[in-house]
């Protein structure tokens, strides 16, 4: 079971690569400018380039539908557990309070596991702590019983283009052929707060 740790490094030695690629790029735009123009290019013309990308992940969603495999509505995952999730809609998050409103905690993770024991084995594999989540809606044809007033929450998956995927999510192309942009972005980012310091301390 190291297909998950084969593709974490993967995805690292990828994000070293773009990491490099941008940096080089920023650099080179910097060496070009004046003093007095580097933050209108960081906080306007980085922003921009930042927005396309992002962007672009919203429209490529477009050409993917769900394959109504019902597993997302079977087992949903959270790092919160239900307490951690009622106290955070009691102080008015919104997603929270969509969530436990909607899906109901494995009495075991075991259970969680008998029902979907790739993806299971996968998310432990990742060594975070996630709770196991399911919706008492999703009918046996793995339709939503509630389909008209179903959530956002349901209406917008998948909306987060790093979770993990279930292994049947007809929406697995979409986050494949959007991990290059997506690590663009974040190297976009971090690189522009370290340059935003080096500019704050006067070093560029
Ligand atoms: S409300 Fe409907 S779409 Fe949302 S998780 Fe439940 S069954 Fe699935
Ligand atoms: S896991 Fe993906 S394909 Fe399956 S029901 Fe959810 S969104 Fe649709």
């Amino acid at each position: 079971m190291d297909k998950l740790k084969d593709h974490y490094e993967q995805l690292v030695k990828q994000y070293r690569e773009v990491f490099v690629s941008v940096l080089n790029a920023m650099q080179g735009e910097i060496n070009g400018l004046k003093h007095e123009e580097i933050k209108n290019y960081l906080d306007v013309e980085v922003e921009k380039h930042i927005q396309f990308q992002r962007n672009l992940v919203v429209e490529r969603r477009k050409n993917f539908n769900c394959g109504m495999c019902g597993a997302c509505c079977r087992l949903a995952i959270s790092e919160f557990s239900p307490t951690q999730l009622l106290e955070k809609a009691s102080r008015g998050d919104k997603f929270a309070k969509e969530y436990i409103s909607t899906f109901s905690p494995y009495d075991k993770d075991e259970d969680a596991e008998k029902e979907f024991p790739l993806y299971v084995q996968l998310l432990k594999e990742s060594g975070e702590k996630v709770y196991y989540y399911h919706c008492k809606k999703v009918t046996e044809d793995n339709k939503c019983s509630d389909y008209e007033n179903r959530p956002s929450i349901c209406r917008d998956y998948p909306d987060n283009p790093i979770q993990m995927l279930h292994p049947t999510c007809s929406f697995i192309g979409w986050h494949e052929s959007i991990q290059k942009i997506v690590l663009t972005i974040r190297a976009m980012s971090e690189i522009r707060e370290h340059f935003r310091k080096e500019f704050e301390k006067g070093n560029i």
